[in-house]
């Protein structure tokens, strides 16, 4: 099965999908990780993406799409992907949506992490301390959730026409919240 994760940064995708990936045999996507990386190891990409990420702003649809490719295109990964990270805006979800199909695969559930934003700022700053990573400063946190509230609409529509869409509440405890995304997993009947 494939699966889609998102929410506001400081939602919790990544450690969700850390807690998915083990329990069911899945692959972690993060788009965000990928695009870390190239800047870690400064690749030509990576140079050309750090400002654009550490301004809290969305890599081209382009760049990201391509890195994605990648993956649904590998063998090994077949109809095992968590996409933590991706699609952020209507025009990836279709691009997913034409991937997916493009190599004879489908998306078997799409969670949405729902979390309000003084949460966000509070874990995100607590995340600052222990990652350090560029874009976690609550000036660029709240330009990065601002980022996500003003595409992530469409997105939420597409899912729910097609009636994958799940929310979760990602305010409760990591277990809590793990135990009630297992539950929608489990769910799904004919995969496993
Ligand atoms: P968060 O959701 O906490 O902001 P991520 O690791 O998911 O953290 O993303 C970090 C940054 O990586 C984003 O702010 C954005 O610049 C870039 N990025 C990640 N995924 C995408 C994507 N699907 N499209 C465009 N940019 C992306």
């Amino acid at each position: 099965m494939n699966l889609v994760i998102f929410g506001p940064p400081g939602a919790g995708k990544g450690t969700q999908s850390n807690l998915i990936k083990k329990k069911y045999k899945l692959y972690q996507l993060s788009t965000g990780e990928l695009l870390r990386k190239e800047i870690k190891n400064k690749t030509d990409l990576g140079q050309k993406i750090s400002s654009i990420m550490n301004l809290g702003n969305l890599v081209s649809d382009e760049v990201v799409g391509n890195l994605i490719e990648n993956y649904i295109s590998n063998d090994n990964f077949k109809s095992r992907l968590i996409f933590d990270g991706y699609p952020r805006n209507l025009i990836q979800a279709k691009n997913l949506d034409n991937l997916m199909k493009k190599y004879d695969q489908k998306l078997d559930i799409v969670l949405k992490l729902s979390v309000s934003l003084e949460t966000i700022k509070k874990r995100i700053l607590e995340r600052k301390n222990l990652e350090k990573r560029a874009d976690d400063n609550s000036e660029i946190a709240i330009k990065r959730y601002k980022t996500y509230e003003s595409n992530i609409e469409p997105v939420i529509d597409f899912y729910k026409q097609s009636d994958l869409l799940k929310e979760v509440n990602g305010e409760a405890s990591i277990s809590e919240i793990s135990d009630e995304i297992s539950g929608l997993i489990d769910s799904i009947k004919g995969w496993l």
